[in-house]
């Protein structure tokens, strides 16, 4: 294995539709089939939807550190074939509820902004659905574009409404 060509990666996990932890289990999986290398993954929380419509069902969240061998667009590639697999339309509507949302937070410590892709992602540091399991496992990491450490974002975020205590774990 060439690993000193391994990028760390954050990655983000939900689910709001059908069997929402199946369908995260099920991610990690194809995670890893894709030759997503999986070091750390968070508990899972329940979460009131953010930004989505009023009937939206709760989510299930988790947040996943990894290595990746190949650039950030190829990743996002996996995940979103793997969004697809998991019955999610490739042109969904915004909002709407998903079987998996598979996002991208941090990609090394690049800055990206391409048509597709923007990392660190735009809004990983407003969602306490993402900084409550992100403190869990990396608290000390530092977010390139705004120099802040997780602990303070997390901080920053308290007291943390809508975000269920760990449920269970998946790895
Ligand atoms: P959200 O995850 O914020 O609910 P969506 O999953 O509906 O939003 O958005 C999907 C779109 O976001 C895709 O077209 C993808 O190209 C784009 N996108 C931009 N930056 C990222 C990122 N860092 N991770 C995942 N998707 C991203
Ligand atoms: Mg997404």
């Amino acid at each position: 294995m060439i690993s000193d060509r391994e990028t760390p990666v954050f990655l983000a996990l939900g689910s709001n539709k059908g069997d929402r932890l199946e369908f995260l289990r099920n991610a990690l999986k194809g995670l890893e089939r894709g030759g997503f290398r999986i070091l750390k993954v968070s508990s899972v929380y329940e979460t009131e939807p953010v930004g989505c419509y009023d009937d939206s069902a709760p989510y299930f969240n988790a947040v996943l550190e990894g290595r990746w061998q190949g650039d950030a667009e190829s990743l996002l590639h996996l995940c979103q074939s793997l969004e697809q697999a998991a019955g999610r339309p490739l042109d969904h509507a915004p909002m709407v509820a998903r079987e998996l949302d598979l996002d991208l937070l941090l990609f090394g410590d690049q800055i990206i902004q391409t048509a597709h892709l923007t990392i660190p992602h735009p809004r990983a540091a407003e969602r306490s659905f993402v900084m409550v399991p992100l403190y869990e496992i990396a608290p000390d990491l530092v977010f390139p574009d705004c120099g802040l450490r997780v602990t303070e974002i997390y901080r920053s975020l308290l007291p943390h409404d809508g975000i269920s205590a760990a449920l269970c774990r998946i790895f």
